[in-house]
């Protein structure tokens, strides 16, 4: 058996480890010069950044094991709050150290900025969800869910939409309620620490796609970055592959390129229409990330904090997560009229809100505004997200885009890549 990864992303990465662990030798190819895919290190100004700021939970299981395999010390690699959310000013919930689920419903009875009778309608929404399981009996937006279990406005746009276009990357009234519970199942009712807050210390890149790669060349794969996949032939004993280097053939290949390049790698192929077919009805999401680099002695009142009705949806300390002192991040997820904005007119946008919120008088010695326009796929109810196997023997599909519970997270990501490991080795 000698299988082949397009994609040196996170879900390449944990397929191309699990199957290393098997004693199964593996060939990445990765058409970047660095590994990583959305979730990657990037560097401006001298400065070490991410191609977008990332977040994990405590529920991300398979993802955190799999850094900890490849080498990474999950101490010394993560900042790790617990629950809370922070709207500045506006809203406040956190957890406290209770046994799940009592720590969310203490927390969310005490939250501060909503009055008592909608702290306490979001405490009886989160038990009724316990008795349904966290199991929908037919999906819906996550908009009709909360109007059917009488969320209010100011509920809904203080707690659940923050909580929603985080997780899923979705507006409300888009967003797959059914995604966005399988989210809350797995983060809010297990054990308390799966709710923690993970914030890297370090880059996306060397998280865990590098350690990976050298986990991988120690068990005898090859990882080859810069090294693009520019067709997939299928013969009749296996799947040729040809990059601009050559070709070569492999008993299996997993395809975890994102969305659109995975199209057009499978349009040729016949076998794969409806798949193509499929992966061409997603729509996507954006996601902005605005870096600003002020003076080292500035800094926000808490390592990550949220804004009410601002451009900034999230703000994130660099200084306080990892020692990049004066170094903040400020992300806008989900569709917006942050998107008809040039790139310096958001920036300035942000900075002046920095400036009215916390006093930030200082003008930042730069910015770099990274646009993910097509972030994650768009997070809708019923979606029809292509399965790992497909109708050509040996090829199989992974990435956060493929089927699965979660929404377009590293989690996702993972679990997809292990999925295809598991089904080449068996
Ligand atoms: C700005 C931003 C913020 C995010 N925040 C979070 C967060 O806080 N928490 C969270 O869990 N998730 C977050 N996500 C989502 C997360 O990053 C993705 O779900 C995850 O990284 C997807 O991994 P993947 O391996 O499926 O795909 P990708 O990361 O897209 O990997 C695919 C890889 O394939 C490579 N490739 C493409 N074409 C070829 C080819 N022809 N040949 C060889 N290689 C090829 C690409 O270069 C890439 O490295 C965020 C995403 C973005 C963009």
């Amino acid at each position: 058996m000698n299988p082949a990864i397009i994609g040196g992303g996170y879900a390449g990465m944990a397929a191309a480890v699990s199957l290393a662990e098997r004693g199964i030798p593996v060939t990445v190819f990765e058409s970047a010069r660095q590994l990583g895919g959305r979730a990657r290190g990037v560097v401006h100004q001298n400065t070490q950044l991410d191609n977008g700021q990332h977040l994990l939970l405590g529920c991300y299981h398979q993802t955190l094991r799999l850094i900890e395999q490849v080498g990474g010390n999950l101490e010394q690699d993560f900042l790790r709050l617990p629950l809370q959310l922070d709207l500045h000013g506006e809203f406040s919930l956190r957890a406290p150290r209770l046994p799940a689920p009592l720590h969310l419903l203490v927390a969310l009875l005490n939250a501060q900025g909503l009055p008592f009778g909608a702290r306490l309608n979001a405490a009886r929404f989160m038990l009724a969800l316990r008795r349904m399981n966290f199991r929908l009996p037919c999906d819906m937006t996550v908009a009709e869910l909360l109007a059917q279990h009488g969320q209010d406005a100011e509920l809904a746009q203080k707690l659940w939409e923050p909580l929603c276009i985080a997780a899923l990357n979705t507006p409300i009234h888009k967003a797959s309620a059914q995604v966005l519970l399988n989210v809350l199942r797995d983060a809010l009712n297990q054990s308390r620490a799966d709710s923690d807050m993970l914030l890297p210390r370090v880059d996306f890149t060397a998280l865990f796609p590098q350690r990976a790669a050298n986990y991988i060349e120690r068990h005898g794969g090859k990882v080859f970055t810069s090294c693009g996949v520019e067709t997939i032939i299928p013969k009749d004993d296996g799947i040729e592959l040809a990059t601009a280097q050559g070709t070569e053939q492999f008993s299996h290949v997993i395809c975890t390129a994102p969305p659109t390049v995975a199209a057009k790698l499978l349009h040729p192929i016949s076998l794969l229409e409806n798949t193509v077919a499929q992966i061409d009805s997603l729509e996507h999401q954006p996601i902005y990330t605005v870096y600003l680099r002020y003076p080292a002695h500035v800094r926000l009142p808490h390592p990550m904090l949220g804004l009410h009705r601002r451009f900034s949806q999230w703000l994130f300390d660099k200084g306080q997560i990892a020692g990049q002192h004066g170094l903040l991040a400020a992300v806008i997820s989900a569709e917006g009229i942050h998107q008809e904005l040039p790139q310096e007119q958001l920036a300035q946008r942000v900075i002046a809100e920095l400036r009215a919120e916390f006093g930030i008088a200082e003008v930042p010695e730069w910015f770099k505004v990274i646009a993910e326009k097509r972030a994650t796929f768009c997070c809708a109810p019923n979606l029809c997200r292509p399965p790992q196997q497909t109708a050509l023997p040996g090829l199989l599909l992974a990435g956060d885009y493929t089927a699965g519970a979660y929404p377009a997270t590293l989690e996702g990501a993972v679990l997809s890549g292990l999925r295809c490991a598991s089904l080449i080795s068996a």
